[in-house]
This record gives structure tokens, sequence and C-alpha cells, in this order.
């Protein structure tokens, strides 16, 4: 069932995990970063559960994202949605694009070793090998979206994010033709979430920087697919000592839902909100939406763009 609460205007966010497992520190700091700016606009907080790659979705972790948001009291609205529900939807979208998706031959390798350059989130730029046609001798391995010669207007991305500033990306340059499905069936994380996004009606995103880098292509799509662009907020992400982003793969422990307040406090200080002594989670959330509201100077009523 969608959300059907929308009102013109209304500003509609969401948390969006991949149920990989438990919520740590890390997925804690985004979830309350998208929550405080919902509420701190008398919006509304939808959750989505992002288990578009089936391989990575361990099981129980989405009921164990949703025991830990309910203990912490983040209260979402509408039905929690699961992308592996909503294939037809991705299928529509794809369908869409046309010619602008074609199939690809390459292997990982393959593209790693034409050296034509890296992306800032570390893969290796696709060099448009199966764009004239698969190879002879390939097999569909994925699709691909055409992206912009550069030097075309098109090519250039451009978008105001509220924390970041002004962001820009050359996407032949520095992504190339990007993956939208895999050959097996898979639906990609980009593809997905700018069709969430869009049927959500989400007007604002809040997350954490490590999908800074993403934010070009989805914009991109939104285009291709004449879809609306969220207002975009991306906060920082909690490090390890070797500067990775916290994460269940390198060793991110679960929330301690015995501290549930300590842990929201941890969470409240590394996004630097003054929230002051208190000793409950009721009394938490209020002062912690005022505290986001002071720091992110929130105007009342927001202008949508
Ligand atoms: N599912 C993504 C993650 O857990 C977040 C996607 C998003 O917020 O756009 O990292």
């Amino acid at each position: 069932m969608p959300y059907t609460n929308q009102r013109a205007g209304q500003y509609i966010g969401r948390f969006a995990p991949s149920p990989t497992g438990p919520l740590h520190d890390g997925s804690l700091v985004a979830a309350m970063a998208s929550y405080l700016d919902a509420k701190a606009h008398q919006g509304a907080w939808l959750v989505r559960m992002e288990d578009v790659d089936e391989a990575r979705t361990a099981p129980c972790a989405a009921d164990a994202i949703l025991n830990a948001l309910t203990t912490l009291q983040m209260h979402w609205d509408g039905a929690v949605e699961f992308q592996s529900n909503r294939g037809y939807l991705y299928q529509d979208a794809f369908d869409k694009l046309g010619r602008l998706a074609y199939p690809c031959g390459c292997t990982r390798r393959e593209i790693v070793d034409s050296h034509v350059g890296i992306t800032t989130d570390g893969e290796a730029v696709y060099p448009g090998t199966c764009r004239a046609g698969l190879p002879v001798g390939k097999a569909t391995r994925s699709y691909r979206l055409l992206v912009p010669e550069v030097g075309q207007p098109a090519e250039l991305i451009r978008f105001e994010d509220r924390l970041q500033g002004l962001i820009q990306q050359h996407l032949a340059i520095e992504v190339g033709d990007f993956v939208l499905k895999r050959v097996d069936g898979f639906w990609t994380y980009q593809l997905a979430v700018v069709v969430d996004d869009a049927a959500q009606g989400i007007t604002h995103v809040v997350r954490g920087t490590d999908l800074l880098d993403s934010t070009a292509r989805q914009i991109y799509l939104q285009r291709q697919l004449h879809l609306p662009t969220p207002v975009y907020l991306h906060v920082p992400v909690i490090t390890n000592a070797s500067g990775e982003k916290l994460s269940k793969q390198n060793g991110a422990q679960p929330l301690d839902l015995t501290q549930a307040l300590q842990t929201l406090i941890k969470a409240a200080w590394f996004l630097g909100l003054e929230i002051g002594y208190v000793t409950s989670i009721e009394a938490f959330w209020p002062l912690a939406v005022a505290a986001w509201e002071n720091q992110r100077r929130v105007e009342r009523p927001i202008q949508l763009q």
C-alpha cells in the first residue's frame, strides 16, 4: 500500500536501509537525521527496505531494524515498503527508457583493465565498449544507461545539497554508462531508488555522504524518466580507524538497545546536536527536533522546489 496521506506541498522524507543486518551506530545516524528533518518540517517519515539485492539481504534483518526503530520511538508513517515486491515498477521505468538502456557483455575485470578512470566512489569508469552493440561472442551480463558525451549540457549534473553546497559531476568522465539491471534479473540501487522516491512522493532525501556520489546518477535518471528531483541533504557518516564507512561488513556492532537513550544521545552528538541533560526517550525527541531546527535553521513553511 502506498503512503496515501500526501497533501500538495507536504514534506515527505524517508529512511531507506538495506536490510543486510541490524541497525548500528552508522545507520542510526542516517535514520535520525532523516527522522529529525521530517519532524522539524511537520512532514511524513516513511521507511523503505532496500532489499533489491537479495543476495545481500539477511534473514530477519528487516524485522530487527523495525524493532530497533520502535524501541527508539522512531515511529514511521504509512506501510513499510519492500523493494523486493516492486520489481514491476522498476521494469516499467526500464521499459520507458527504451534505447537509452542497452545490453553490455563486459566483465568487471575488463572494465577495470580498460583504465578509463576511477569514479570517486572507487569503481572503474565504464569505457563504453558495448554502446554500439554487443561485440561478437559476448553474452549480455547487464543493461546500462547511456549517458551523454562530454561537452553536452545534459552530461554535467549540478545540484545544491542543503549541507554540502553546490555539487557537480561530469557523468561521462566520472561515472560512464551505469548499470540498471543485471542479467540475473536484479535491479540496481540507482534505478530502484529513483523509481521508489518518485512513487512514494519523496520531497526530501536525507542520507549519508557515502551516497553523495550517486546523486548525480539519480538526478540524471529522474530527468530521463520525467520524474521530480527531491531536495537533498547528505550528513557525515561514521567511519572506522581506516576511514571506511562503518558497516556490517567491517564489523559494526548492532545497536545496544538495552541502553536505548545513550545510543540516541551518541547519534545526536555525532550529528552535532546540543541536547542537554535528558533522562528519557520521550524527552529526548522534542529536544533533538529543536536542536536540529536550530542547527539547520529550518524555515517554516518550507519552500518546496
Ligand atoms: N539503502 C541505502 C543504504 O542503506 C540507502 C539508500 C538511500 O538512502 O538512498 O545505504
